[in-house]
């Protein structure tokens, strides 16, 4: 059985007072509701991380990530955030590779290889991310562009490193726009990346990883693609800042 994950991604929202409160309101859902196979992450603003750790510890359901690390263990880089600062938060998950951190940052398939190995390394669990934009969605290169980048990011681990990472798949086209890929979509893509999976790290390891769908996952459509046999969770954004609705994807 794999595992089931429902990941929010805060992205740059919420002040601490307002996380914190956010935060506490999924918890006691999570208490009340959720049934215990489910694992919640809470991927907060690194401000947010060591108050909101706090609240997570009374549920062993629900859990804290980081939405970046740097793939340097400490030193003069100003702004970025170590492997070890995140876990001293109690931080237990990490996103490598989000593509607004790609885009804005221009973060390349290079550095997240580094930055996923050095999460393994500290035993932090990295939601690696990858997806297409329109352009290469209509061109029909899909499915080679994503596999280039668990290629480029993902190919040097070991087959038990590889087990311990999670995969998010988010076509850039439907994060954040209210267009949801279709299910057969989500599911050709995610069929497609544990294929990739199996023909390097065999099928065994294949399939053990989870593998979420991000891009405007709502309670209205998580039930739909979360049914697809290859969709393992989602990594959801807008809606994961409403407690209601992300307890509701998650049930
Ligand atoms: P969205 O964001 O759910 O708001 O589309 C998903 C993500 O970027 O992780």
């Amino acid at each position: 059985m794999r595992k089931k994950v429902i990941a929010g991604n805060w992205k740059m929202n919420l002040t601490l007072e307002e996380g914190v409160s956010l935060a506490s309101e999924v918890v006691n859902m999570a208490k009340d509701e959720l049934a215990s196979d489910v694992t919640m992450v809470l991927c907060t603003p690194a401000i947010h991380m060591a108050a909101v750790s706090k609240l997570t510890a009374e549920v062993a359901s629900v859990h804290v990530g980081a939405q970046n690390i740097s793939e340097h263990e400490s030193g003069a880089y100003t702004g970025d955030i170590s492997a070890d600062m995140a876990l001293s938060t109690g931080a237990e998950f990490v996103i490598i590779g989000h593509s607004e951190r790609r885009e804005y940052h221009f973060e390349t398939n290079a550095q997240l290889a580094a930055r996923v190995e050095l999460a393994l390394a500290k035993g932090l669990t990295p939601l690696f991310c990858c997806g297409e934009s329109l352009e290469t969605r209509e061109a029909g290169d899909h499915v080679s562009f994503v596999t280039k980048q668990l290629e480029e990011s993902l190919y040097q681990l070991s087959a038990e490193q590889m087990e311990k990472v999670v995969i998010a798949y988010e076509p850039i086209w439907a994060i954040g726009t209210g267009v949801t890929a279709s299910t057969e979509q989500a599911q050709e893509m995610h069929k497609s990346i544990r294929e990739a999976l199996a023909s390097k790290f065999g099928a065994e390891v294949a399939e053990k990883i989870s593998i979420l769908y991000g891009g405007s996952m709502k309670p209205g459509n998580a039930p739909e693609l979360l049914a697809q046999p290859d969709v393992d969770g989602g990594l959801i954004g807008g809606a994961s800042l409403k407690s209601r609705d992300f307890i509701d994807i998650a049930k």
